[in-house]
């Protein structure tokens, strides 16, 4: 017990430790793209201009990293304000259907109920955001193009579905989704999935997945609903 805690207050001073790096990584990427921005404007050259926007798109990549990275680094509080989850994942639908690296012509079947738990909106939201945009990605030209997201009362229990009929996974990343850094993708972070476990750890959530190589997956998510609902 006594070398877990310790190995618990090693992991939590590596976390700040990496947090400080993080916030002071972003100062000078931003004074990169800045300068960048304003040195393109003198490039008439295609090829110059390719350059430029590489270099921008890179430092776009590394931001998304260290943000995502920050969330899961951030120490964890436990939510106490009664929120609409209905809501959020209102939220996500639309701002996934507006994202332009999302592309377009998918069926969105969205069936909500209206479900309130104590929990933090925008936490939620980049949770559930991960999960939508996962399953896009996992969609392949030949696959069914159509995400369905449900969201019901069960009980004591707000079940949120997310489901695609993609590549699913293998017995491999099944295991290791959550993991930071697994990543299955040529441009991935291997993030995503550890933040929303991270964020749904903190709302008491469980998790369960059903996946099928070539059928797709389905992401069930179960939050415990306010008291006195
Ligand atoms: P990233 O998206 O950057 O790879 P994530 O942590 O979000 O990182 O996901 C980790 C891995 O889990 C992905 O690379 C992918 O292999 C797998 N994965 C997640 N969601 C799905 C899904 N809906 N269908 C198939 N594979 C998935």
């Amino acid at each position: 017990l006594e070398a877990q805690v310790r190995q618990n207050e090693k992991l939590a001073a590596i976390g700040q430790l990496a947090a400080g790096i993080a916030h002071e990584i972003r100062n000078p990427l931003a004074g990169i793209s800045g300068s960048i921005q304003l040195l393109s404007q003198d490039f008439s050259d295609p090829t110059e201009q390719k350059l430029m926007n590489i270099i921008l798109k890179e430092i776009d990549r590394l931001n998304v990293l260290i943000t995502e990275f920050l969330d899961y680094a951030k120490p964890e509080k436990v939510p106490d304000a009664e929120i609409s989850l209905t809501q959020v994942v209102e939220d996500v639908v639309l701002n996934v259907k507006k994202r332009p690296d999302i592309p377009q012509g998918f069926e969105w079947v969205v069936e909500i109920q209206e479900v309130s738990i104590l929990g933090f909106s925008e936490k939620l939201k980049q949770a559930v955001l991960n999960i939508v945009i996962n399953a896009v990605q996992a969609v392949k030209a030949d696959n069914p193009q159509r995400i369905e997201i449900r969201l019901k009362r069960d009980g004591s229990d707000a079940v949120l579905s997310i489901r695609d009929h993609g590549v699913g996974m293998t017995e491999e990343t099944k295991k290791k989704m959550f993991e930071p850094f697994h990543t299955t993708k040529v441009k991935g972070t291997g993030l995503g999935l550890a933040v929303t476990h991270k964020i749904l750890e903190l709302h008491k959530a469980r998790i369960e997945i059903e996946t099928e190589l070539n059928k797709g997956t389905e992401f069930i998510i179960k939050i415990p609903i306010a008291k006195g609902r």
